[in-house]
């Protein structure tokens, strides 16, 4: 925080949180469905440094999906942090002897801690019994549905699968602890389960979904990728008109198939480039080289630009795995010049990228070999970066993340629109006049 006094502290403490994971006194666990306070979804990826099983009562009442953090000796403003849970963390929360929750690092209190409510709506089924939390669970603070409707990837083994990534793993773990994981959902399911939201939300925090899972590189259900997402998209947008923003994240797609996107009611898409550097990504995301190929995804992310609009795609970068051994970078110098070289690309282009922080996730090559993540250090400077990036382009935060800016941003999984300078920019706004 001293040597980098212009990057909000809450993003830097935001950053390390996202790191390093965060320790859970059992006090600060949930009661899982039945409490007051909104637990863990595992929306995606498990997003924990050690594997379920190892995870102690975390592994029976879940943490809480995100925590707020406020004041404490750096005075923070409100800052929502998505939980990453790892019991070996030097940061951990529970509660002090007022019995108020807190964020400690090293047993010295830094901040208060403020649980997420338990929504209303995860408090009903579906008729078949399933659960609002595991077919649209909402994350940053309730404002994004997030709808993992594949919960694997066809890109599959060592010698596809991105080496970060754990979804294939997940899978398999909360299948082996029994716990209720859909593969594939059904559109009805989710249909359902985006009603209790709606019914239910009354104060409309939720404002966008994201459709998403793994790649599909044959068909699921007899789809291609692009019908397979799109026949989500077109029966929420028939059912709810404009009540969310639509989002996909998918593989980069030929130009008419992103148009189907486009066609079925999507307004802003996500074709994750993960890694800038042209030996890191063959080498950390081969399915994506082997289906697609590195200057083909970017062409096709500027071909997608075309048609959805240079805003509205914003393709995702996992922060710091380009720093991991064996592969990476070995000083934080080159890794910021290779990953500014990205954005310059894109944002010259009008298309503004956002990043994830690389979570270290045991089962996976990466995360196996570099427990410890990436340097704090990269990630602030990748803050700046991406900061002064925006500027020399003229550009606005991505349209369909909320509020920027220090106590406003809801982005839980990276501090970069904490970074930002107050704004927002709405989906009207983003459009080319
Ligand atoms: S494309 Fe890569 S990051 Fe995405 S789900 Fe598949 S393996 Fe994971």
């Amino acid at each position: 925080m001293e040597r980098f006094p212009h990057v909000p502290r809450e993003a830097v403490l935001k950053e390390d949180l996202l790191r390093t994971g965060i320790a859970f006194d059992e006090s600060a666990l949930s009661d899982n469905l039945d409490g007051d306070v909104k637990p863990k979804s595992y929306f995606i990826f498990s997003f924990d440094q050690k594997p379920l099983a190892e995870l102690g009562e975390a592994a029976r009442r879940r943490p809480p999906e995100e925590i707020a953090l406020t004041g404490g000796p750096y005075g923070l403003r409100r800052t929502i942090v998505s939980v990453r849970v790892n019991p070996g963390s030097p940061y951990r929360v529970d509660r002090g002897d007022d019995g108020a929750l807190r964020l400690s690092l090293d047993d010295l209190p830094i901040a208060s801690v403020v649980l997420p409510p338990m929504p209303e709506y995860y408090r009903h089924t579906l008729a078949n019994g399933k659960t609002v939390m595991e077919t649209a669970p909402t994350i940053q603070w309730g404002y994004l549905v997030y709808l993992t409707v594949l919960r694997l990837c066809q890109y599959f083994g060592a010698k596809e699968e991105c080496g970060f990534c754990d979804i294939n793993h997940n899978w398999r773990q909360h299948k082996r602890e029994g716990r209720p994981y859909t593969g594939v959902k059904p559109v009805a399911d989710v249909l359902e389960a985006l009603a209790l939201i709606d019914r239910y939300d009354t104060d409309r925090v939720s404002k966008a979904y994201t459709l998403t899972g793994g790649s599909v590189t044959t068909t699921v259900d007899g789809l291609a990728e692009a019908d397979f997402y799109g026949r989500y998209a077109q029966a929420i947008e028939e059912r709810f008109p404009g009540r969310w923003i639509g989002k996909v994240v998918a593989q980069a797609l030929p130009r008419a198939d992103v148009q189907r996107y486009k066609d079925y009611g999507i307004t802003i898409y996500h074709p994750n480039y993960e890694v800038w550097d042209k030996r890191l990504f063959e080498l950390i995301s081969p399915g994506k080289e082997r289906y697609v190929g590195r200057e083909e995804w970017h062409r096709r992310i500027l071909d997608a630009a075309d048609v959805f609009g240079p805003r509205f795609v914003i393709p995702n970068f996992v922060a710091g795995v380009e720093m991991a051994s064996p592969f990476g970078f070995e000083t934080i110098d080159e890794a910021i010049a290779s990953t500014t070289e990205g954005l310059d690309f894109f944002m010259s282009r009008g298309v503004t990228p956002r990043f994830t922080t690389w979570c270290p996730e045991p089962t996976t090559p990466l995360g196996r070999d570099n427990p410890d993540g990436a340097p704090l250090e990269y990630h602030i400077r990748l803050l700046e970066a991406y900061r002064e990036a925006l500027a020399r382009h003229g550009l606005k935060p991505p349209p369909g993340y909320g509020v920027a800016g220090a106590g406003n941003a809801v982005f839980s999984v990276s501090s970069f629109m904490d970074t930002l300078d107050p704004d927002e920019v709405t989906i009207e706004e983003a459009i080319p006049s």
